[in-house]
């Protein structure tokens, strides 16, 4: 089975990881940024030196009737690690409501009983495991090393005036005044490619293209695949489309969508070698990637 992923960001990065975790599927993970280089990515109180670079997609909301017929600017990173590589890392998995929801809604497995264990898996908590918790796993889970006396006499005069301390909001209950643990070890960042991709990226059958652009998805139904035309600037320069063996679009091979698109196909079913891509390897993109971290 082959999965093409297009966005490495947070979701593109977790999902390649746990994708390629097993040896008969092989991963392209598609890129439109760079590889994240250096301390600017890291150190927390620097992510506004990102915004509106070349690392940010700088985009901006429709005209809002709400602010006067202005537009809002919306900031994306555009670098491997997405938009975790600029955010601000506070720790927020979502309310067990909203879960339970969108269960309720038609989409059984989406629980928040189904998305814990999951959630679990991915973390280590410094401190430590326990119902709502995990330990050990790849994401790193800090409460926050430096907080600022403003915030502390905001906290104390929130519970003054009634409202109760909650001292983890991922817990059993998201009500209430405190500290968000943030998504950093050390007081460092360490984006979801540093989290997911770069302990993965030693994996033969895992291949990591920087500076390329998905430039089209195509959707059948439920199918998603990268169109020809899904091509990366020179010399990545690959062709996506899934063709069967009379060389039309093959509608049998599943694919799935994640922040951005995951195509999937057997293994052996119209693999080309023209798409295997070649010019950054494993072994290249490894060494991209842990330059993140230094
Ligand atoms: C300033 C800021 C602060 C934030 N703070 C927090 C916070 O404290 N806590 C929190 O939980 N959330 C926070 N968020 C939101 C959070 O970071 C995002 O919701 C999350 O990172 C989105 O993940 P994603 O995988 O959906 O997208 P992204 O991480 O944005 O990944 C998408 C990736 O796809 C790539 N891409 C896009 N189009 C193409 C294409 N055509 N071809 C190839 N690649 C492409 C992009 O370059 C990017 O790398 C913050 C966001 C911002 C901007």
């Amino acid at each position: 089975m082959t999965t093409s992923s297009s966005g490495a960001g947070s979701a593109g990065c977790t999902v390649a990881a746990r994708l390629s975790e097993d040896p008969n599927v092989t991963v392209v993970l598609i890129e439109a940024g760079l590889p994240a280089r250096g301390r600017l990515f890291e150190i927390p109180a620097l992510f506004s030196q990102q915004l509106k670079t070349a690392f940010d997609w700088d985009f901006e909301t429709e005209p809002e009737p709400r602010l006067g017929g202005r537009r809002a600017y919306l900031p994306r990173g555009r670098v491997i690690g997405g938009t975790s590589s600029m955010n601000t890392m506070l720790y927020v998995r979502g309310h067990r409501h909203d879960y339970d929801t969108w269960e309720r809604l038609g989409n059984p497995g989406w629980g928040y009983d189904d998305v814990l264990p999951f959630f679990k898996k991915s973390e280590d908590n410094e401190r430590g495991a326990d119902d709502f918790h995990g330990a050990g796993g790849p994401l790193a889970v800090s409460d926050p090393i430096s907080v600022h006396p403003l915030l502390t006499a905001w906290v104390e005069a929130a519970q003054d005036a009634g409202h109760k301390h909650n001292p983890d909001f991922n817990g059993p209950e998201q009500e209430g005044v405190g500290y968000h643990q943030v998504t950093q070890r050390n007081g460092l960042r360490p984006s979801s490619a540093a989290a997911f991709l770069e302990p993965a990226a030693g994996r033969a059958n895992l291949t990591v293209l920087p500076s390329t652009t998905a430039l089209r998805i195509c959707f059948d139904g439920s199918h998603a695949s990268l169109d020809e035309e899904c091509v990366g600037r020179a010399p990545c320069c690959h062709r996506w489309r899934e063709t069967g063996p009379a060389g039309e679009p093959d509608r049998s091979r599943k694919t799935e969508a994640v922040a951005g698109c995951v195509a999937r196909r057997r293994a052996g079913a119209g693999a080309s070698r023209s798409r295997r891509p070649s010019p950054h390897s494993t072994g290249q993109a490894a060494q991209a990637i842990r330059g993140v971290a230094r």
